[in-house]
């Protein structure tokens, strides 16, 4: 399944850009298939949050393993392994993040607890919130966009935590959020870009479907994709392991 091909000594030809899993077994695999689908993929980054709210932690963390990757730690990861602690969560995911605790090996809890904050790769700075507060800082907002672009060593930044897609490019008087269209090519300048692929497992922007990103090194392109799965079946797994109801019901919304 996993392409590996390297022209150029390029490390990666095509990267599947993955954020906010969250447990979610049914998105996952519907983005990996439906990435397939579309052309492949040599290596995928992730932007965080692979656990917290969903249904499937260990089986998440076993299916990306299979795959070259690189990942990052975000709220949820380090609080479902007692490094984050879940006073600063709602008590709906405080409640999931310790159902979610009881679920992983010390191989699981291992692997999550050597994540790093950020990466970088190439031009690209990789967090789970933002360069200033990889952790907690949620880009929604222009005071915290300027920030990030400030806080920013590389030309792009991908991000996620907020859940929403967009991209984010500096203007002469501050900055300017841009709808991160679907399907078709983002061509990559020289110039600093904010990039939200959206969320895998939870998606809130309205839109219940998967939100992932492909990136195209060879190109120097970014694409967009939305794919259906099956939420019932992943909320089915969420009324059996009692997971709090309003966590079940926002799949549904996409909110
Ligand atoms: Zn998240």
């Amino acid at each position: 399944m996993v392409r590996k091909s390297q022209p150029q000594g390029r490390p990666e030809l095509r990267v599947l850009i993955l954020s906010d899993i969250h447990s979610n077994l049914e998105a996952l695999e519907s983005v990996l298939e439906d990435a397939e689908a579309r052309g492949g993929f040599a290596q995928i980054w992730s932007l965080g949050d692979l656990v917290g709210y969903g249904p499937d932690p260990a089986a998440c963390l076993d299916l990306l393993a299979r795959y070259d990757h690189q990942a990052v730690a975000g709220n949820h990861d380090l609080a479902s392994i007692g490094k984050l602690s879940l006073e600063a969560f709602n008590p709906h995911a405080a409640a999931a993040n310790r159902w979610t605790a009881s679920q992983l090996t010390e191989e699981h809890a291992e692997y999550l607890g050597g994540l790093p904050l950020k990466l970088e790769i190439d031009e690209f700075t990789v967090v789970h919130g933002s360069p200033r507060d990889p952790i907690w800082e949620y880009v929604v907002s222009e005071p915290a966009a300027v920030a990030s672009f400030y806080h920013l060593d590389t030309e792009r930044c991908l991000l996620g935590h907020s859940h929403v897609p967009f991209i984010c490019e500096p203007r002469e008087n501050g900055v300017a959020f841009l709808e991160f269209a679907l399907d078709s090519p983002v061509s990559l300048g020289d110039d600093h870009l904010l990039i939200n692929p959206g969320s895998v497992g939870q998606p809130r922007d309205g839109d219940p479907t998967a939100s992932y990103a492909v990136f195209d090194a060879d190109a120097e392109q970014l694409y967009h994709h939305r794919v259906a799965y099956d939420i019932p079946a992943t909320q089915a797994k969420m009324r059996r392991h009692e997971l709090p109801q309003p966590l079940i019901d926002r799949l549904a919304e996409g909110r």
